[in-house]
């Protein structure tokens, strides 16, 4: 799949797009992260963070991409993205979809630790956007699955739009299946919002479980010898 937008994303001011010509999976990621994101002081939360914490899990095109807001204080503390309670709470959902982390791929849209867990700025956000982006289009995801409020609305390009209306449909970034739903760390504050996002992930498995068998139905037409 050639990924289009890239080549007028409006943040590529250094020349990411080189990274990612005809590259994908842990190469791709491998060079991104040496040559443009293990350094990275393009925007302020570079001088609070212990450390930058990149995406992690399955790079050869899975199911699903789960991104977030951003690292809290265990994940900028452990490098991980998606510990402490709201990633127990995710690791027990993923068991419930009978899912593993080596399965997914995980990454927020800011990768280092907003301080005192206060939203990310808009600047912090645009500064950041290649970051994400560049995984995305690495990995190569069945589908995306935006979390939270602050995730669905960069992904969609929205400022201030409710998780609640978000979800109810899959969107697309890119032309990569997109759905949202809330956060573990929200879904921890409000009990309520369980039962949707576990509705969202089951349709969610049921859209990548109907890619997957268009993608086989659409083999070769005059296969065989
Ligand atoms: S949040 Fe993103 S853009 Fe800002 S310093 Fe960290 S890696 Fe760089």
């Amino acid at each position: 799949m050639r990924y289009d937008w890239i080549w007028s994303c409006p943040y590529d001011d250094e020349g990411w797009k080189v990274w990612m010509e005809d590259q994908i999976g842990k190469v791709a990621l491998q060079t991104v992260w040496e040559q443009k994101v293990k350094d990275c002081t393009r925007c302020e939360l570079s001088k609070t963070r212990t450390q930058i914490v990149y995406g992690i899990g399955q790079t050869e095109q899975p199911d699903f991409l789960f991104i977030g807001e951003g690292p809290g204080a265990d994940e900028d503390r452990l490098g991980e993205p998606f510990v402490g309670a709201a990633g127990k709470l995710f690791d027990k959902i993923l068991a419930a979809l009978k899912l593993e982390r080596e399965d997914i791929y995980i990454c927020n849209v800011v990768s280092c630790r907003p301080p005192g867990n206060r939203d990310p700025k808009h600047a912090e956000l645009v500064a950041c956007a290649p970051v994400w982006t560049s995984q995305i289009v690495a990995v190569r995801p069945r589908m995306i699955i935006a979390l939270g409020k602050i995730a669905g609305n960069v992904l969609l390009g929205t400022r201030a739009e409710a998780v609640a209306k978000m979800r109810k449909k899959v969107h697309a970034w890119n032309k990569i299946p997109l759905q949202v739903t809330y956060h573990p760390a929200g879904m921890l504050r409000n009990e309520n919002y369980k039962q949707p996002a576990w509705e969202d992930l089951l349709n969610a498995q049921g859209y990548v479980a109907q890619i997957k068998a268009k993608a086989l139905d659409s083999g070769p037409l005059f296969g065989g010898e």
